[in-house]
């Protein structure tokens, strides 16, 4: 049995991480601040003896109290309206103070630590598919930057302590994803669509609608993230993690009312600043090194989310 500790583990990828984590025989500390996370993501693993909770700001140094052996650190919100305006230095703040606290105890306890990073870190990508050596188009000054920049800080951070310290690091990008333990009001494409088309209220596109991203289900990511963490020794990335399948906002809004009929319409919103235009992840490396890729293609994932959001509007 291995500790594990998961920053972020009460938000939507972290909850579903730690679930997988203790179904497989593993102790898990989970840490979250509960800022976008929420407790109720994790109700269902409080009783089990392996699983401890710790509600805490990564922002300051963290003692879990016992050796662990693997970090998953995965706080920060990931949300644009709950990363930017009021939020945005506290992001920077996770994304950089929180990264070199869970690299101190990595050190300490010889743990190896794997790094959710981002697409984010290609920007506006000049390059498509965005491959892992393109070094990406950010706006260090935008809305965006604190999010963007903070990770990539947190990247060199990584690779610093990697190279000065010896730490076991291993960093991955993780494309749009989506699936059950979102929060409805999170405020990203999918949860939005899904839960304006459940109320039967009519579904936000920013912009034309033409721009496009790459959607990944829930448990593909998972199990990448997972595969990651295992990864031969001295392999670190940066390894983009998502589902090359590329649509539009539009196209996605289309699937969306296709399986919701209750009548919603498309309404067209503002453009926010410096929303990337195209994103696609090459996964040749992730295939190549973890012998990954995405099973659960966007029609049978929208299936299962809808079906989520449907018992979590019901039940609100
Ligand atoms: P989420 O907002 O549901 O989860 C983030 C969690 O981090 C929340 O539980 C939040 O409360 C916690 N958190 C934020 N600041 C914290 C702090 N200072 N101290 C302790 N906890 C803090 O988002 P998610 O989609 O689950 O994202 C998880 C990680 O994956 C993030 O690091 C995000 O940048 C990364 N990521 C996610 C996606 C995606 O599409 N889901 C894409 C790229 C990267
Ligand atoms: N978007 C949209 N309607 C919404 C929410 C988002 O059209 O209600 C757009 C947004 O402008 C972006 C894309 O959908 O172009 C993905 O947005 P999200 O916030 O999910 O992720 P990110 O921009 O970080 O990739």
């Amino acid at each position: 049995m291995k500790t594990i500790l998961v920053t972020g583990g009460t938000g939507f990828l972290g909850s579903n991480l730690c679930e997988r984590l203790i179904c497989e025989g593993n102790a898990v500390v989970c840490v979250d601040n509960n800022y976008t996370g929420r407790v109720k993501n994790i109700e269902s693993l409080l009783g089990n003896p392996n699983f401890r909770f710790v509600e805490h700001d990564v922002i300051e140094p963290f003692d879990p109290g016992c050796r662990v052996e693997q970090i998953y650190n995965l706080a920060c919100p990931a949300s644009p309206p709950f990363y930017q305006g009021k939020a945005s230095v506290m992001t920077t703040k996770t994304c950089v103070l929180g990264a070199l606290n869970m690299l101190e105890l990595a050190r300490e306890h010889g743990a190896t630590i794997l790094q959710a990073s981002t697409s984010e870190v290609y920007g506006e990508p000049r390059v498509h598919p965005q491959v892992e050596t393109y070094r990406g188009n950010v706006n260090p000054i935008g809305i965006r930057a604190c999010y963007d920049e903070g990770k990539r800080c947190a990247e060199s951070l990584f690779f610093d302590y990697h190279r000065q310290e010896g730490v076991d690091i291993k960093v991955i990008r993780i494309f749009n994803t989506y699936g059950p333990r979102m929060n409805p009001a999170d405020g990203r494409v999918v949860s939005n669509l899904i839960c304006q088309a459940l109320r039967g209220e009519d579904l936000t596109l920013y912009g034309d609608g033409s721009q496009t991203r790459s959607f990944c289900y829930v448990d593909d990511l998972i199990e990448a993230m997972m595969r990651m963490m295992a990864s031969r020794q001295g392999f670190t990335g940066p390894v983009n993690t998502g589902n090359p399948g590329e649509f539009t906002i539009r196209e996605l809004a289309e699937k969306v009312l296709a399986r919701v009929p209750h009548g919603s319409k498309l309404v067209y919103r503002e453009l926010p600043l410096d929303d990337p235009t195209q994103r696609r992840p090459d996964i040749s490396l992730a295939q190549r090194e973890l012998g990954w890729s995405p099973r659960i293609q966007l029609d049978e994932g929208l299936d299962r989310t809808i079906a989520y959001f449907r018992g979590e509007i019901a039940s609100a």
